[in-house]
């Protein structure tokens, strides 16, 4: 049975390592990875003109508009990597982007990463980040400027400041976790619960089977509920 596309958030603050669990994601679902921050980055390096546009926001710690990345997500989806489903992150972030990602491709799971701010802080100021795949590793393993894997430098990403991390956990509080609570609430065709709530404060292992097990859990029982109602489905909306 050809299974439906899976369109799974992951939505967490800064530093909460959403990039690392969406990649355990990708490999056990054979969706692709969307990184939000990742596109803008890649658009403002190519100097697109929404890489222009979006690049003051970026650098001062603010949410570009909802326009611009819901433009850039859009796109991105329409490539033939994306029909197969996705892993979303760091994207939505606001009430408008979940609305509107909701009504495009549907959602299967969103998984929030909770952190505390202090953690965030301590993790978030200790980042290098290679300039060529985005990739992340701690101070405390590598050097500024050492290669990468994939042969860019590791550098002090531009809004890794210390005022820029505090505005940017400002805005995740202000403006991201009404979207934590909205999906709290979403029910999908099956009546249950598409969210998950993980604590991202252990270590990458244990964070990673938690994400990876609950996922497993919610798509099995709606595998079984579509089942006992007559339907085809493997839980996904
Ligand atoms: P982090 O998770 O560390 O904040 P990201 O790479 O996800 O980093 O995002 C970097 C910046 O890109 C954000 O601070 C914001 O300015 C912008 N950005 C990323 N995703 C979105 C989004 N969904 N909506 C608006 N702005 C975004």
């Amino acid at each position: 049975m050809k299974q439906r596309p899976k369109y799974i958030i992951m939505i967490g603050p800064q530093a909460s390592g959403k990039g690392t669990y969406s990649k355990a994601i990708v490999e056990k679902y054979g969706v692709v990875h969307i990184s939000s921050g990742q596109l803008l980055r890649d658009n403002i390096k190519n100097e697109t003109r929404l890489g222009k546009k979006a690049k003051p926001y970026i650098d001062a710690g603010n949410l570009v508009p909802d326009k611009i990345i819901i433009k850039i997500i859009k796109k991105r989806l329409k490539e033939k990597d994306a029909k197969d489903g996705a892993v979303f992150d760091g994207f939505p972030r606001t009430l408008s982007q979940a609305r509107s990602i909701i009504k495009y491709v549907g959602v299967s799971a969103v998984v929030y990463a909770n952190i505390s701010d202090e953690i965030v802080f301590e993790r978030a100021a200790g980042r290098l980040t290679c300039e060529n795949c985005g990739s992340i590793s701690g101070v405390k393993y590598i050097k500024q400027g050492q290669k990468c894997a994939c042969g860019g430098e590791y550098k002090v990403r531009e809004d890794d400041t210390k005022e820029v991390i505090a505005r940017r956990l400002a805005n995740f509080h202000e403006i991201t976790k009404p979207v934590v609570r909205f999906f709290e609430r979403v029910i999908d065709a099956q009546g249950q619960k598409i969210f998950i709530e993980i604590d991202a404060t252990g270590s990458i292992e244990s964070v990673n089977k938690n994400v990876l097990a609950s996922l497993e859990k919610l798509f099995n029982y709606s595998k079984k509920e579509a089942k006992k109602a007559g339907k085809v489905t493997d839980g996904t909306n």
